[in-house]
């Protein structure tokens, strides 16, 4: 999605495009967006710009959906969503939700007013400018020197249920440094060698989960710290796909992140 048009969404109002959300739900159907004409709706003062897809503009209104058998978890469509499909959708929740959560200033406690199309708020007091926020998060694919991968399980996941080590990142810390930190925390594993790979905004509500590789030489020292993590297992990439097959134990879906680098690793 081209997002440099912004300053002309009231040009490509008239011709946009409308997805609209409603308490975290997108409305949508059989796996598809429900993109309705800009025509359906009051005006472009309620409506966000997101961007356009091959000149095709779109917009996001945060409104009561009134069929609520089309209204629809994105987690759960996600899947079924193309590449493009999916970007205006997550673009969209993040928004919605960033506006949705700061509704007053900061600094004087006022009201603020949404300007700039959706990608600013401004304090009807001080006239201070308020811009999207989205918080980085980690998430860890930890290794040892022979091949192996360490996988946590959460107590609060369905029964079974393994993943990459994962955490936010704190005020002053690097990204490298909160790669160490979390991964010591979960597992107390000390790992070295790390290596971003790629990248996913994950809009629940507003994160991007930034995702690396790190290698651990004491894999013996795996030992989950009894809160967040209750379980760790080392797989090799036979004991791992042999343990998904026969249902023993599952990892996150394909659309998560985590799901991802599970498959990525498994495929070498
Ligand atoms: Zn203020």
């Amino acid at each position: 999605m081209n997002r440099a048009g912004r300053d002309r969404a009231s040009e490509f109002w008239r011709d946009g495009r409308v997805l609209q959300i409603w308490q975290g739900q997108i409305l949508a159907r059989d796996g598809a967006l429900i993109l309705q004409n800009s025509t359906n709706f009051q005006s472009l003062n309620e409506a966000i710009y997101l961007g356009d897809v091959d000149d095709q503009h779109y917009f996001v209104i945060n409104k009561e959906i009134s069929e609520p058998e089309a209204s629809q978890n994105l987690r759960e469509i996600a899947a079924h969503l193309s590449l493009a499909e999916l970007e205006i959708a997550v673009t969209a929740l993040a928004i919605v939700n960033w506006h949705e959560t700061h509704t007053h200033c900061p600094r004087c406690g006022a009201a603020t007013k949404m300007i700039s199309n959706g990608w600013v708020r401004e304090c009807e007091v001080d006239g201070s400018h308020h811009f999207p926020r989205t918080d980085p998060a980690i998430i860890v694919a930890v290794q040892d020197r022979n091949g192996r991968i360490c996988l946590g399980r959460q107590a609060i996941w369905p029964e079974g249920r393994y993943s990459n080590f994962a955490g936010f990142v704190e005020p002053g810390e690097s990204l490298e440094a909160t790669v160490l930190r979390e991964v010591k925390e979960e597992s107390g594993l000390v790992v070295k060698d790390v290596k971003y790979l790629n990248s996913q905004p994950w809009p629940f509500p507003n994160s991007i989960m930034l995702a690396f590789e790190a290698f651990t030489d004491n894999p013996e020292l795996a030992k989950p710290d009894g809160v967040e993590i209750v379980d760790l297992k080392w797989f090799t990439k036979a004991e791992l796909r042999s343990a998904i097959a026969n249902g023993t134990l599952s990892v996150p879906p394909i659309t998560t992140v985590s799901g991802k680098m599970i498959e990525a690793w498994l495929n070498g």
